[in-house]
């Protein structure tokens, strides 16, 4: 996609810090990293989010996530990993071409994933249960 910076990364039209690539995706640093050793797996093939995804690409993201975990292990030794992937602008993704966050973890600091937690209501939570759960019962 033209305006993707993604799309020029693995095209080669802009710079990037490749450290892993196979015929579906490539891995590279994040250039605003939030530790040492922040990876992106990126699918070579442009889509937005996890919902456009191929289920074929997605059954293959979390194995690759734990290669490279595994190799940030053995160099970087984090006691701790958040993998992570946002989807659309409320949820905080700002490059529109699907990634996968692995994140090596030294400490639990301010930057830790987090979101703010609410009591329910009972009654609430069995709502949206009974309604997600009649929904599921159509799609799966
Ligand atoms: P997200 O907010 O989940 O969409 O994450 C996008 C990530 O892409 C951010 O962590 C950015 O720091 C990172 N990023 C943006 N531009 C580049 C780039 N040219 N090379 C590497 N990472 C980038
Ligand atoms: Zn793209």
């Amino acid at each position: 996609m033209a305006d993707c910076i993604f799309c020029k990364i693995i095209s080669g039209a802009m710079p990037g810090h490749k450290i892993y690539e196979d015929d579906d995706f490539i891995v590279i640093l994040d250039i605003f990293p939030a530790t040492d050793g922040h990876a992106l797996i990126i699918p070579k093939a442009h889509y937005t989010d996890a919902f456009e995804l191929p289920d074929e690409l997605s059954a293959k993201v979390l194995p690759l996530a734990k290669k490279i975990a595994d190799a940030q292990r053995e160099v970087l030794s984090p006691p701790g990993f958040n993998i992570v992937q946002c989807n659309g602008v409320a949820a905080g993704q700002t490059v529109f071409h699907y990634h996968l966050h692995v994140i090596p973890r030294y400490d639990s600091g301010k930057d830790i994933v987090t979101w703010n937690q609410r009591q329910e209501k009972t009654e609430s939570l069995e709502k949206t249960c009974a309604a997600v759960t009649g929904k599921l019962d159509g799609l799966i």
